[in-house]
């Protein structure tokens, strides 16, 4: 497992020598980690919990109110000594490419309609770097094990009001799927460049900018 910092994949995966016959898969499911009572929550189409609404204030627990602050409509406290604003920032969000023996898997989330498949995603714990979070999600959601996570980039979802931040790993261990995913697909190097992932157009953004890393690299 990678720990704390980033973990460059040691080998390029042109040197890897992929066959035509490969793996890779897509987001999954998260519901178990959110913010706790104070908050509606729903699940995204991609499986994801997601927060929509705070209710109430965590400085004071006054109700929250919707007031334009900073040229934008938030939620803010009403109790006129407290102040709060819930800034509603973006949600920090992995997402991992990962490469498994002769090519990639991608999986599809129990959400999914069959045939949709992407990369596997997941929240950073508590004081977790995105590395270690990205390895986590790889041994939760697959059973694999990685000893680097390559960056790639970030990319905002505006839709869902997160930031994924894109690794490649190179995994390794016997698949064992975690409850959220019922169906890997592996599909080689050269098949992912084409693959139709459908609406998930930042998945295809990620995948897009690691061949372009690889090639210039
Ligand atoms: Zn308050």
């Amino acid at each position: 497992m990678c720990v704390g910092q980033r973990c460059p994949l040691p080998i390029p995966y042109a040197d890897k020598g992929w066959s035509p016959e490969s793996r890779a898969r897509s987001c999954s499911l998260d519901g178990s980690k959110g913010h706790d009572i104070d908050v509606e929550r729903d699940v995204n189409s991609l499986g994801t919990l997601i927060v929509t609404l705070q209710r109430y204030c965590p400085q004071c627990g006054h109700a929250l109110a919707t007031r334009r602050v900073n040229g934008a409509d938030r939620q803010a406290c009403i109790e006129p000594n407290c102040g709060y604003v819930h800034w509603d920032s973006p949600v920090p969000v992995v997402a991992g490419v990962i490469v498994y023996r002769n090519g990639l898997l991608l999986a599809r989330n129990k959400l999914w309609p069959p045939g949709r498949f992407s990369l596997i995603t997941g929240y950073i714990d508590h004081k977790e770097s995105p590395e270690n979070a990205v390895c986590r999600e790889l041994y939760e959601e697959l059973g694999l094990t990685a000893d680097s996570a390559r960056f790639i980039g970030h990319y905002l979802f505006r839709d869902q009001n997160q930031l994924l931040i894109a690794y490649a790993l190179e995994a390794y261990g016997e698949l064992k799927l975690g409850a959220e995913i019922v169906e890997i697909r592996e599909v080689s190097l050269g098949a992912l460049t084409r693959y139709d992932f459908g609406p998930f157009e930042i998945t295809r953004a990620i995948v897009h900018d690691l061949f372009a890393s690889l090639s210039v690299g």
